[in-house]
């Protein structure tokens, strides 16, 4: 019988979705058994950091990383998981591009603090007290992770060898990855190139089976505003469905439900900022583009304002790795 591979999974700053993902791939769960020797899992097993720390370096055959770089816990984790394995994956929207925790960099930790601590009508906390990240007690010193002002991703702080995006990642993406893991480890089969994104290369829209007119639109609604046609394209009916410009392998999972995608899977190669490409198109067939000169500022900012909540449509879940990356706040106390 062929050698089991080891897979450590570690969520970071996320909601947990990703872990549930892994747990809810039906009878493939006995594929993953059959192949795999799970040696840490927070979310479902027992096992200590101390047991990481007790590895060697490169032990364990695949990390598979879900969250942002939220904290110092996550970090330190995303740290000592790279040292001790062969192969580093960001696993889910979060780990890949910052998801929706990426938002977060709308603010940073002092706001973030006001915020849930001070500021929401349900909160009554007039000293302002927060969780510190060091505090005595009688019985000696507590300590908790400490907040970053910048959500960031795994990849801008350790080697990551492959990407496997979505909110969460499909189950033919799981078992595609950690098939080519275990055909690597037992028979030898070439792994992909590193940097690899484990997902197509083509757009939403190249996969789409819906009738595409690519007409222009006179106006912008929003899903509840509208009864969309399952058949005709979604943004041709005039509600933002982010396929242009973001990549397939999802099996249009949102599309088939009758609603528009919000790109969950990324950009793909070929697109530098997932929202700035998405914006591009839209504003070429809200007809701004080629009628700039004919239009006034205020024509544009007119049109413009149809989109609500810009941001969370455009870079709702790749924020911190766009050419924005984050609003620009006063320095706080944080890092
Ligand atoms: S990618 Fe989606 S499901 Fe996964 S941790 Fe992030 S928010 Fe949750
Ligand atoms: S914009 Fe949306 S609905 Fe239209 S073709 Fe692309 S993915 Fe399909
Ligand atoms: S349709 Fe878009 S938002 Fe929905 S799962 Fe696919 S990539 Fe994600």
């Amino acid at each position: 019988m062929a050698d089991k591979i080891k897979i450590a999974l570690y969520w970071g700053g996320t909601c947990g979705g990703c872990d549930v993902a892994v747990l809810d791939i039906d009878e493939n769960i006995l594929d993953v058994a059959a192949m795999a020797d799970i040696v840490f899992w927070p979310i479902a097993m027992d096992f200590k950091v101390s047991d990481v720390e007790a590895m060697e370096d490169g032990e364990i055959t695949c990390t598979i990383y879900n969250g942002v770089i939220r904290n110092t816990e996550n970090l330190h984790m995303a740290k000592l998981l790279r040292q001790k394995s062969a192969l580093m994956v960001a696993f889910g929207s979060c780990a890949c591009f910052g998801g929706i925790p990426g938002l977060a960099n709308v603010t940073d930790k002092k706001g973030i603090m006001e915020k849930v601590y001070r500021d929401t009508i349900s909160t009554d906390n007039p000293d302002f007290v927060t969780p510190q990240p060091v505090i005595e007690v009688p019985e000696g010193t507590l300590t908790l992770p400490d907040l970053y002002d910048t959500v960031t991703c795994v990849d801008d702080h350790v080697d990551v060898d492959y990407f496997v995006p979505g909110c969460p990642p499909t189950t033919n993406l799981i078992m595609t990855f950690l098939g080519a893991v275990a055909a690597f480890v037992n028979e030898g089969t070439p792994l992909p190139p590193k940097g690899t994104v484990i997902a197509s290369d083509k757009t939403l829209c190249d996969e789409c089976p819906r009738e595409k007119k690519e007409k222009m639109l006179t106006r912008i609604y929003r899903p509840h505003e509208i009864e969309i046609d399952r058949e005709e394209c979604i943004l041709d009916q005039g509600v933002i469905c982010l396929g242009p410009a973001t990549r397939a392998g999802c099996e249009a999972k949102c599309i088939n439900a009758n609603m528009p995608c919000r790109g969950c899977m990324g950009p793909t190669a070929a697109v530098q900022d997932q929202g700035g490409s998405m914006l591009a198109a839209l504003t070429s067939i809200l007809n701004i583009t080629d009628h700039e000169h004919e239009l006034s500022e205020e024509d544009i900012f007119e049109i413009v304002s149809q989109v609500k909540d810009p941001l969370g449509t455009f870079y709702r879940f790749s924020m911190p790795k766009s050419l924005l990356k984050r609003s620009v706040t006063e320095k706080s106390g944080g890092k």
